[in-house]
């Protein structure tokens, strides 16, 4: 192990412990200086907040009723009563709610009197200024910058735009863009709020009759806009997203936490020292010119690449480095496990739910039958007294049309019986004709008989005389007449 290595080691921790620790409590010292608060009246203002960002499991006495709490621990407890006095008298609404057995010492706490920024170590000043501080990154943006807030919407409009539309290209993205953000971190409603000032949209997106409201290029910044239009949520994730300044304190508490092979053998490389003091040094200069105190944490900086080896502090460091990376993998763990109680309560509650939601329906199923019943009840007897009714109706017309049959039938079968009587009596008439008739050709016949009888004595005697008489001729004449007569 060189000295040039150890060195490097030794100047890159107090790099990364020392400078970044300043230059983040002088950001914290300015946001104070510019609301006029003292860091004790500022924690004081923020107190509840800054307890849920520790204890983030459980609603305090506190909390409204459309509180949600944070989703992660960021500070630990020990952090939080170097904040706030546990033996501090309370708020008055301490256990208001919660049993006070239940709750933690620092609940409804006030800060520490005469507290100073100085108690701040990097994740603390971090934590406060990401969480508590938009004003001070406002600052950074727009009146240091001279800009309005209208300036600053549409110089990040692009960013903004895709801050809610995550994954679709727009007319505006340059080749290869990449997203900032892999789910939408802001809404509709929000995005009309920054930007409702309409522009005449690019021909492409005029081509595909673009409504407007969602097009990139058809809209600018709300003219006069001011931050107390923006909800602190939508504040936050701007600054995260489209504010420098914001970027150059996260950067520099994460730089602390990627140097752990540095840490572990207390020894950098030439270049690797030179890489991180490079990317340091831009971070603490962008602080510093907000802060107003560029050239002394120049000097600061050269007098540091000056420094020579000292055992000790080199060890104290080390000490101290490794202190902090036993606590982000305690942090770690613990957002683990909570990461696994999230998920195996997410799946307690999706299997209740649909348990819950199986049941509701069989309740509502069961629900509906009953109506179903009760509905039936109604209907049936309804139906019934209906058809009872119907059935009466159909029953009296058919006796009356049977009974107006029998009348007819009744009626005919009258008629009919007259006929035959008439038929009979005629019949007895005919018979009577007929047999006087038959009398009359009995007689007749008998008659003829007799005549023929008589005829057959007359005719040889006529004959005789005939032929006696008047010879053959008369004679054949006479038996013409007689061929007549008997054929009458
Ligand atoms: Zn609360
Ligand atoms: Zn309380
Ligand atoms: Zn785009
Ligand atoms: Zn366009």
């Amino acid at each position: 192990m060189t000295q040039k290595q150890q060195e490097n080691f030794l100047k890159n921790a107090i790099l990364i412990v020392d400078h970044t620790k300043t230059s983040l409590i002088a950001l914290v010292d300015l946001d104070l200086q510019n609301k006029c608060l003292t860091f004790e009246q500022f924690l004081n203002k923020n107190q509840h907040e800054a307890y849920h960002l520790c204890y983030n499991r459980s609603k305090c006495c506190q909390c409204v009723l459309s509180y949600s709490l944070p989703s992660v621990r960021v500070i630990h407890p020990a952090q939080l009563e170097l904040l706030y006095d546990k033996l501090s008298p309370k708020l008055t609404c301490h256990g208001r709610i919660v049993k006070l057995r239940t709750l933690p010492p620092v609940c409804c706490s006030l800060a520490q009197t005469r507290i100073s920024t100085n108690v701040l170590d990097i994740t603390l000043a971090r934590c406060i200024l990401t969480n508590f501080c938009h004003e001070v990154f406002w600052y950074s943006c727009l009146t240091f910058q001279r800009k309005t807030l209208e300036d600053f919407l549409n110089a990040n409009k692009h960013t903004i735009y895709h801050l809610m539309h995550h994954n679709t290209n727009c007319c505006q993205c340059p080749l290869g863009f990449v997203f900032p953000c892999d789910r939408p971190q802001i809404n509709q409603l929000q995005w009309n709020t920054m930007f409702s000032s309409l522009l005449l949209p690019c021909a492409n997106d005029r081509k595909r009759s673009y409504n407007g409201t969602t097009s990139i290029c058809s809209v600018s910044a709300t003219p006069w806009i001011s931050i107390h239009h923006l909800d602190l949520n939508l504040q936050g994730v701007l600054l995260q997203y489209c504010c420098p300044l914001r970027k150059s304190v996260t950067d520099l508490a994460d730089i602390r936490n990627v140097n752990y092979g540095h840490v572990q053998e207390a020894r950098m490389s030439d270049a690797d020292y030179k890489q991180v003091f490079d990317e340091i040094e831009n971070n603490l200069t962008a602080i510093a010119s907000v802060c107003g105190n560029k050239g002394e944490v120049k000097q600061n900086l050269q007098d540091l690449q000056k420094r020579t080896l000292d055992k000790t502090l080199c060890l104290q460091y080390q000490n101290s480095l490794l202190e902090h990376f036993r606590y982000v993998n305690e942090m770690k763990y613990n957002l683990d496990i909570y990461c696994k109680e999230v998920r195996s309560s997410v799946g307690n509650f999706k299997t209740d739910i649909s348990e819950k939601i199986s049941k509701l329906a069989n309740e509502q199923t069961i629900a509906a039958v009953a109506n179903d019943v009760k509905d039936l009840k109604i209907r049936i007897p309804r139906k019934l007294n209906m058809y009872y009714i119907q059935s009466r109706r159909e029953k009296r017309a058919v006796q009356h049309s049977l009974a107006k049959s029998a009348r007819q039938c009744k009626e005919k079968s009258k008629e009919v019986e007259q006929k035959v009587d008439f038929v009979v009596e005629s019949i007895g008439d005919l018979k009577m004709s007929i047999d006087t008739r038959f009398d009359t050709v009995e007689n007749t016949v008998e008659m003829m008989s007799k005549n023929v009888e008589e005829l057959a004595i007359s005719i040889p005697e006529k004959f005789e005389r005939c032929i006696e008489e008047k010879g053959n001729y008369i004679l054949s004449n006479h038996i013409v007449d007689l061929i007549t007569i008997s054929k009458l």
